[in-house]
């Protein structure tokens, strides 16, 4: 680790040593002992710092609790993993999660009726509207993670039996929702350019009629996929299920706070989306909207009663077993909200940038993308068959020759010892990254003396 990253979280563990002796001395202040111990966390604080500004100085603290390692990956490289690219923090998420980081932070003024969504301060009331109002949808609400949203919507809509329409290329996480909820997956086929179609959609949906004599009770579609982050016929396939009366559910994990989502341009019932996977929250983190008229089923209050106590827990909404995000992950979402609002705004600059790096990898003799191509999404899958792997075959670390020519240059993420097919997201990289990246590829090829194309 570079010495002046180590130094940065030195003086950030530092500083958290000198607030651990706010929390352990009186409202009043400092005693003699503690001042002392505080004099002497500043005086080394200090001495961190002029290691930082200079460079200099031994690395000091490696490990946290004993045993945890410092993570440094996106200080020191540039990331390319495929999952991670766009839930990196925000710098007001890291500063969010340090003054927020204890339980149940978001408590402090939790008033009658006791439920997240409603508390004002800090606004998390506000927060709510605003997340309905930018997906375009009536109501939303945070919940742990985007499989956590499909949770919801399943446990409402899908009995024992029942058929739900996903798509070929399906994440698992719906495949589990729909199995906890007692339903039956039924994947809509890839036409040759494994794209998902509305009219595909349709077939499908009267294959299970045929077959079952029901329609399916829902259909759940991926707008970009997680496989080949090829874009799906969403805006069809939400008019097929319409025409069937059957509610849609837009997967957004790939697309709610990387691009613009308009819900009810969609025809969307449901939007799912995962803050942790693009909103540049802490995991795990996800965002659940819908319409009105669903909002009445998906979002339902206790109706139980307790038959020793006859207790009533009000508007606790049964899906969400009450409240959802209780701490520093919520206060990292709303941290990172208004960043990630302006960013969705800027996404054909990062589909220029994906192309670039694209474009330059298949000058790479033998390089392939197995993706849509032109790009239309940062995540993409390539196949290196013809390229590195060709090096792979005779080189002693195998496959992982290719791992350590890129982490040695300041770049991670890949699939480590990959160098067959496999995904990279080029997503938050700016110009100057994009074209270091490009270069790294480039670099390495021409090494082992794979043939690049000028
Ligand atoms: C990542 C992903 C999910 C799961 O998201 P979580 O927020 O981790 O639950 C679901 N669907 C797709 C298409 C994904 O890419």
């Amino acid at each position: 680790m570079s010495i002046r990253i180590q130094k940065t979280f030195e003086a950030l563990f530092e500083l958290e040593e000198v607030r651990g002796l706010f929390r352990e001395s009186l409202p009043t202040g400092f005693d003699a002992e503690e001042e002392a111990a505080f004099r002497q966390r500043i005086a080394s604080l200090r001495a961190i710092v002029a290691d930082l500004e200079a460079g200099t100085g031994t690395p000091k603290v490696t490990k946290i609790a004993g045993t945890l390692d410092v993570r440094s990956r996106e200080e020191e490289y540039i990331n390319i993993h495929p999952i991670q690219a766009a839930g990196r923090l925000t710098t007001e998420a890291r500063k969010a999660i340090i003054s927020y980081g204890d339980g149940y932070s978001t408590c402090d003024a939790c008033r009658k009726p006791f439920r997240l969504d409603k508390i004002t301060k800090p606004g998390i009331a506000e927060f709510h509207e605003e997340l309905a109002k930018w997906l375009n949808m009536d109501q939303a609400r945070v919940v742990p993670g985007a499989r956590r949203g499909f949770q919801a919507v399943a446990g409402t809509l899908v009995g024992k039996g029942d058929s739900v329409i996903v798509s070929a290329l399906a994440h698992y996480t719906e495949f589990l929702a729909v199995e906890n909820a007692g339903g039956i997956i039924r994947e809509v086929p890839l036409n040759a350019k494994n794209i998902v179609t509305g009219e595909a959609t349709a077939q499908k949906i009267e294959e299970v009629r045929r077959e079952t004599g029901k329609l399916p009770v829902l259909v759940m579609i991926d707008h970009f996929d997680y496989q080949f982050a090829n874009e799906h016929e969403i805006k069809e396939i939400g008019k097929v299920a319409h025409q069937y009366d059957i509610p849609f559910l837009y997967n957004g994990a790939y697309t709610v706070g990387i691009q613009p989502v308009d819900g009810k341009k969609i025809g969307a019932d449901f939007v799912v989306g995962s803050g942790h996977k693009s909103m540049a929250s802490v995991a795990p983190s996800g965002v659940l909207a819908m319409t009105d008229e669903f909002a009445l089923k998906a979002l339902r209050t206790t109706a139980m009663v307790g038959d020793l106590t006859k207790r009533k827990f009000g508007i606790k909404e049964v899906e969400l077993l009450g409240c959802t995000l209780m701490g520093g992950t919520l206060l990292s979402m709303i941290a990172s909200f208004p960043a990630v609002k302006a960013r969705t705004l800027k996404w054909d600059d990062e589909v220029k940038r994906s192309n670039f790096f694209i474009d330059r990898l298949l000058r790479i003799g033998g390089s392939k993308v197995l993706s849509e191509y032109p790009r239309k999404h940062t995540l993409t899958k390539i196949d290196t068959t013809g390229s590195f792997d060709t090096v792979a075959k005779t080189h002693k670390r195998r496959g992982f020759y290719f791992s350590d020519e890129l982490s040695s240059r300041g770049i991670v993420g890949e699939f480590a010892g990959a160098t067959r097919t496999w995904k990279l997201n080029t997503y938050g990289l700016n110009e100057k990254q994009i074209r270091y990246l490009a270069d790294v590829f480039t670099e390495i090829a021409e090494k082992y003396e794979i043939p690049v194309a000028k």
